[in-house]
């Protein structure tokens, strides 16, 4: 059932979570199996259940939803003591909320569920609640059952930042037009907190609907209105890079320079412009910006790689191809490093001077 580790029949001892999965077959009816072992006679038992999607009501049950006779539910035959024995674990509602992911990712899918339902039975505004169930379902693959119920959840009174869950739900399922209006609409709040992050999100629809003009406009009005929020910009210089306009991303990567960073960021944008200065062909520069990562970072296999590049672009082959099988040393499958030394090793063969073997 999920709410409790299963016990192994034969040995009478607490079985260990392997993993969840959906059933395929059920999917339409959001059942998933949760797949336990003995870790005595290592027989695996799969566990099925269906889980609590609905929005949750007073009176009704937190597992399927149904009402309740004599303190019994008549659709899954749950009772209010167990529901509240569940709760009562904890000594507040942020410790159980922060046990929810706990839970779930130790096979307890149901106990995870119902415990995030009883939250929201008392205050359907609970947003980290909601966003636990949206994140699981995510996870289940339970994609049209998260959009269903957070257009119910929504219509209930739940936040409105889950207009912005909608968004990205709809974008997950390819129905970027859909998501677009989700974005508009929480846009359209006098009071919404996360415009930034809204404008960011339907730009990156637009990409999708190849509209990149538009996209630009709004990745820019997204950095307008919050212009510390990194991801507008990261996601603004990614469009710009696939568009190949590398003086324009030079110049954003530099504007969020000056922002307050931390190292692993500010490694990430140099990175970024060590790899805008490579496509301008400009060895000097990427290698120099590759080297000052690499200063502060020295296993970064993209600042190798990039170093690497540098190097063949400024015709130094011979450290290149050092530098590349540094890249494979720490990621042996790192494909264009791979490719590189091939190329540079055809290179290197035509132009080395026959050696004269006397003997
Ligand atoms: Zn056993
Ligand atoms: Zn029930």
């Amino acid at each position: 059932m999920s709410f409790n580790p299963l016990v192994c029949e034969d040995c009478n001892i607490e079985c260990v979570f392997e993993q969840i999965g959906l059933l395929p077959s059920e999917a339409a009816f959001s059942n998933i199996g949760v797949s336990w072992k003995c870790p005595n006679c290592n027989k695996r038992s799969l566990d099925m259940c269906f889980l609590g999607l609905n929005v949750p009501k007073k009176d009704s049950c937190l597992n399927c939803g149904e009402v309740f006779q004599d303190n019994i539910c008549q659709g899954c035959g749950e009772t209010k003591t167990e529901e509240d024995e569940f709760f009562n674990a904890y000594s507040s509602k942020d410790e159980a909320i922060k046990d929810l992911y706990n839970i779930f990712n130790k096979g307890l899918v149901r106990r995870a569920f119902l415990i995030a339902n009883y939250i929201l039975r008392e205050d359907l505004t609970i947003t980290a609640a909601w966003n636990f169930k949206f994140s699981a379902l995510s996870f289940l693959k339970l994609k049209e059952q998260a959009l269903v119920l957070l257009k119910d959840a929504l219509t209930a009174g739940a936040p409105e930042v889950l207009f912005l869950s909608c968004g990205n739900v709809l974008e997950e399922l390819g129905r970027y037009q859909e998501a677009i209006e989700y974005y508009d609409k929480y846009l359209s709040l006098s009071h919404a907190k996360k415009k930034a992050v809204a404008l960011s999100c339907k730009a990156n629809c637009h990409i999708a609907l190849e509209n990149y003009g538009e996209a630009e406009k709004l990745f820019l009005a997204s950095i307008e209105e919050d212009p510390n929020e990194l991801n507008s910009y990261t996601d603004y210089i990614n469009l710009l890079q696939d568009l190949e306009k590398w003086e324009k991303s030079l110049e954003t990567i530099d504007r969020v320079l000056k922002l307050s960073l931390t190292t692993e960021q500010t490694n990430l944008l140099l990175e970024e412009k060590s790899y805008v200065y490579a496509e301008l062909e400009d060895g000097e520069k990427s290698l120099n910006i590759a080297e000052t990562v690499l200063k502060n970072n020295p296993k970064s296999v993209r600042a190798h790689y990039l170093r690497g590049r540098a190097l063949a672009l400024l015709g130094r082959l011979e450290e290149a191809q050092g530098e590349m099988k540094i890249v494979l040393e720490l990621e042996p499958n790192h494909e264009d490093a791979i490719n590189a030394i091939k190329m540079i090793e055809e290179v290197l063969v035509k132009t080395k001077p026959i050696q004269w073997k006397l003997i």
